[in-house]
């Protein structure tokens, strides 16, 4: 089996190294000795098609960044919308999180997003930058990471990733961050989301195998200490 991820616009979106998570995925499917392809696609291609992708992740950057990405994919954005409805995976960070509701509301204009999930996010007055913890419904144990964005999202009825155990999260009120809809998790947590949070990785990796694959029976586990040992760190650090 080989699967297929398509990072979208590394060369834009590639903030706190988003880019780290691509190796993660790669590497936990060929310490399984799952073929893996990543595939980039960048400002200078002129088009993709998902109907062989398994897995497509977008990172996070600036407002500036966001917008040129945010023009060029709503050409994709049927497309994508179809690739989510039919159960595809995504992984979308920070930027990447917020283009796929309806809008980003700045203080002098408005984004149009893909309008992928039922959400919106507008410009708040400050940046809410932390450390961050996460206590989700679906895997074991804390999600931990970093955020660092001016945009309020609000996801209306979507389940969050995650209730707020430490950090801002979403709006810095609601106590939810992030979103998990059908096979995409989407979220604020920048840089080594996945290689701090192997479980997410492998919730990720199994949603996209078996699309592929139903009858797959689970990947096999891995030893995990060094990764374990971060997100600890991190769960006792900030913890109360
Ligand atoms: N530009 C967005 C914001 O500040 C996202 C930033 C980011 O990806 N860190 O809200």
């Amino acid at each position: 089996m080989k699967i297929k991820i398509l990072h979208l616009y590394p060369d834009l979106l590639n903030l706190y190294g988003d880019k780290g998570n691509i190796e993660c995925m790669r590497k936990r499917l060929t310490w399984r000795g799952i073929d893996a392809q990543v595939q980039a696609y960048t400002c200078d291609d002129t088009g993709f098609d998902l109907s062989d992708v398994d897995i497509v992740f977008i990172g996070g950057g600036s407002d500036r960044e966001q917008k040129i990405v945010c023009h060029r994919l709503l050409e994709h954005k049927d497309a994508l919308k179809s690739y989510v409805e039919d159960g595809g995976t995504l992984v979308a960070v920070c930027g990447g999180y917020q283009l796929l509701g309806k809008y980003y509301k700045l203080e002098d204009e408005t984004i149009e997003g893909l309008n992928i999930l039922d959400i919106y996010t507008e410009q708040g007055k400050k940046r809410l930058i932390s450390n961050i913890i996460l206590k989700p419904d679906f895997i074991e144990g804390e999600i931990v990471g970093f955020e660092n964005h001016g945009g309020r999202t609000y996801i209306g009825s979507h389940s969050p990733l995650g209730k707020v155990v430490y950090g801002y999260g979403n709006d810095g009120k609601s106590g939810a961050e992030g979103v998990v809809y059908k096979n995409v998790v989407a979220t604020y947590l920048h840089g080594p989301l996945l290689p701090k949070n192997p479980k997410l990785c492998d919730y990720i990796l199994t949603n996209a195998i078996k699309r592929k694959a139903p009858d797959f029976e689970g990947l096999k586990p891995l030893k995990d200490e060094l990764e374990n040992t971060a997100n600890d760190y991190i769960v006792n650090r900030f913890k109360k």
